[in-house]
């Protein structure tokens, strides 16, 4: 099809934003054919640009043939420049923000065509294609507009985010993305140098040193929206590749910090049309765990995991009896969702739960269930009579309502009813979906132990600063020593973490030491860190958000694969580009992955005594051909490399041939 020219066709009006006083202006309207309708004497197409949809008209009795031809040529998603006349509409649409009126076209401009899309480019209720199609064709399944509209409220939400931290006097950095490898953290992706051999850059996990760095050096308040890397295992929350709002500051306290991103945060959540007030609730990491079995616990559920040990301490009940005379080092751990629903939970639905509670490591999923038919549990006989008034007493149940138990060390009980407390939380509808809780999450811990390992690592990263009451801890107790650490979580998602850093090259070596990275390892790859802190390091902190999944939040999403343009898959693919992807060996060699190891194989001649074949004068040809040849001539040097592909070949006498 010819199609036609851009040329001088100026857009006079956005599309979705005509209205019924616009009614009787010309315009000039561009996008892509959303729809095409040919009723026979009436031809719509809805013209979709980035601001909205309008419908334009054509009457086909009284239009220029030229025109109704070109206009019968449009298809779905072809590209347009339509001219005419804005009108009221006889049957106006409610559903459509432009309803009200229509365009009669009065000129066309074809300026692309379109194949037919493999997935659909607009929201149909139930006609999402699958994912792995949607990322495949990601710049089409971005012409969507729910998909638009999450990016642009990332976009909106970059912006606030800018703005907020220029008004307070922050100053934008860019750091490298190209850096060094250390240990801790996350798995790195390494960039292997080409210059020297051998030698590997890393992908910033994140621009940790980097802003303890500029501090050092005086800027006294860092941001930037930055990319960080983590070749890590991937969940509907993480990419191998994200992006953090990461800010550091000079001279402050916890407090200053969080002082700092809270009113950020009050005006992010407005553009998810929510309102909440600073200051946030603070929370210690101890009873985060306690009350809620999760380090970001969702609050808007306000169940709490209860310690129900003591009320077991003379039950014949063997496995809780234990528990109860361990010491404290095993104990029995409760929920209790109040209410008939709960109460009336079936045997099928407790199966199930129980099933979740394998799964999370649990042995099964004591329960006592308060229902229509009175009490019913899984060791009924140790829970009736005298001992259920006691056991109602430490649950706080009152009437109907479902109890289920785990037993076993703080760790197990917290993994099996963090979960089961979320669970229960949605499916008995205890969620308060108008709220958008935030809150701190306070005095983590420093260190945890390794089992992997066989030593302790550093719970936040290895820079964090001990809790000034808890040093000597370090060398006596590790495991007991706090941090000075904070998360911020939403709703049940840790959307940000940050801590008070180290400033002192002696308390950065003694940490060093009791992650056990000896003094030599320490300097080679923290060198430049402890002479930094060696050159009057101001006290120091900060915090880094994670944007995406805070706009996957926002934008009510539960995959930030929803907010990011193109992201990888679960299995960290771009379907779309289709990377990671083989290289050419040639590229391997030069960044000396691949080992030179070509060979050299002497090859010698091969005479024919006799040739098949059905010419008898080119038979002869040859044959006279190859007994003419000395074994001089005819021995030469090939050079294959490991797969087999011939690299170069000589003989000894004669021309180079090229491959
Ligand atoms: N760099 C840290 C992180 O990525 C955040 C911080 O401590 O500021 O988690």
């Amino acid at each position: 099809m010819q199609l036609d020219r851009l040329g001088d066709f100026q857009r006079s009006h956005r599309n979705g934003g005509l209205r019924l006083a616009d009614a009787g202006q010309s315009v000039r309207l561009l996008g892509w054919a959303r729809k095409v309708r040919d009723l026979g004497s009436l031809i719509f197409i809805d013209l979709r640009d980035r601001w909205g949809i309008v419908q334009l008209r054509l009457d086909v009795a009284d239009a220029d043939p030229a025109l109704l031809a070109k206009v019968r040529a449009v298809r779905s998603e072809f590209v347009l420049g339509a001219e005419g006349v804005v009108v009221e509409r006889e049957a106006k649409n409610p559903n459509m923000d432009t309803g009200d009126v229509e365009v009669r076209l009065t000129a066309l401009r074809i300026l692309n065509t379109a194949l037919t899309p493999p997935i659909p480019v607009e929201d149909i209720e139930g006609q999402v294609a699958n994912e792995d199609l949607r990322l495949k064709y990601r710049f089409l399944d971005l012409r969507r507009e729910s998909v638009q509209k999450n990016l642009r409220m990332r976009s909106e939400a970059a912006q606030i985010i800018r703005e907020h931290f220029h008004k307070h006097e922050f100053i934008e950095f860019e750091t490298p993305i190209l850096t060094k490898s250390t240990p801790e953290g996350a798995r790195d992706y390494l960039v292997p140098s080409r210059v020297h051999a051998g030698e590997f850059f890393a992908l910033p996990q994140s621009p940790q040193l980097f802003k303890q760095l500029l501090q050092v050096s005086g800027f006294e308040r860092y941001y930037q929206i930055c990319r960080c890397f983590r070749d890590e295992d991937l969940r509907a929350d993480r990419q191998p590749e994200f992006t953090q709002v990461d800010i550091e500051m000079s001279f402050v306290r916890e407090q200053d910090v969080q002082g700092v991103i809270e009113p950020l945060m009050v005006e992010l959540a407005k553009l998810a049309g929510k309102e909440v007030s600073a200051p946030f609730p603070r929370l210690a990491h101890a009873d985060a765990m306690e009350w809620y079995g999760s380090d970001k616990p969702d609050v808007r559920i306000a169940t709490k995991i209860l310690d129900v040990t003591s009320a077991f301490a003379q039950s014949g009940f063997n496995l809780f009896r234990a528990a109860a005379e361990s010491g404290g080092s095993r104990r029995v751990r409760a929920l209790f969702i109040p209410g008939e629903a709960a109460g009336g939970l079936s045997r099928k639905q407790l199966d199930e739960l129980g099933e979740v509670a394998k799964h999370l490591g649990a042995g099964g999923l004591p329960y006592v269930k308060w229902g229509k038919d009175g009490l019913s549990s899984s060791f009924k006989k140790f829970v009736e009579g005298d001992a259920e008034p006691a056991l109602k007493a430490a649950l706080g149940a009152g009437g109907e309502g479902l109890a289920v138990f785990a037993v076993g060390t703080d760790a197990q009980t917290s993994k099996v009813l963090g979960e089961l407390r979320l669970r229960l939380g949605r499916q008995f509808g205890l969620v308060d979906e108008s709220r958008f809780a935030f809150l701190w999450i306070v005095d983590f811990p420093l260190l945890e132990w390794s089992e992997e390992h066989a030593r302790f690592v550093a719970c936040h990263h290895p820079f964090t600063a001990p809790h000034p009451d808890d040093i000597a801890l370090l060398e006596s107790d590790p495991g007991r020593c706090r941090a000075v650490a904070y998360d911020l979580v939403l709703n049940g998602y840790e959307v940000g973490g940050g801590s008070i850093r180290i400033h002192d090259a002696e308390t950065q070596s003694r940490m060093f030491r009791t992650l056990g990275i000896g003094e030599q390892e320490a300097r080679e790859k923290f060198g430049f860190l402890l002479d930094a802190l060696a050159f009057g390091a101001p006290p120091m902190g900060g915090l880094a958000l994670g944007l995406d999944r805070l706009v996957m939040l926002l934008a009510g999403e539960t995959s930030i694969r929803e907010v990011i343009a193109f992201p990888k898959t679960a299995q960290a693919r771009c379907l779309m580009t289709d990377a990671p992807s083989p290289v050419d060996p040639r590229q391997l060699k030069e960044l000396h992955l691949l080992e030179e190891r070509a060979q050299t194989y002497r090859v010698g001649a091969v005479f024919f005594e006799s040739a098949e074949g059905g010419n008898p004068g080119l038979r002869a040809e040859a044959v006279q051909h190859l007994s003419q040849m000395t074994p001089h001539q005819t021995s030469g040097l090939v050079t294959l490399d490991e797969s087999g592909r011939i690299l170069d070949a000589q003989t000894l006498h004669g021309p180079t041939f090229e491959f």
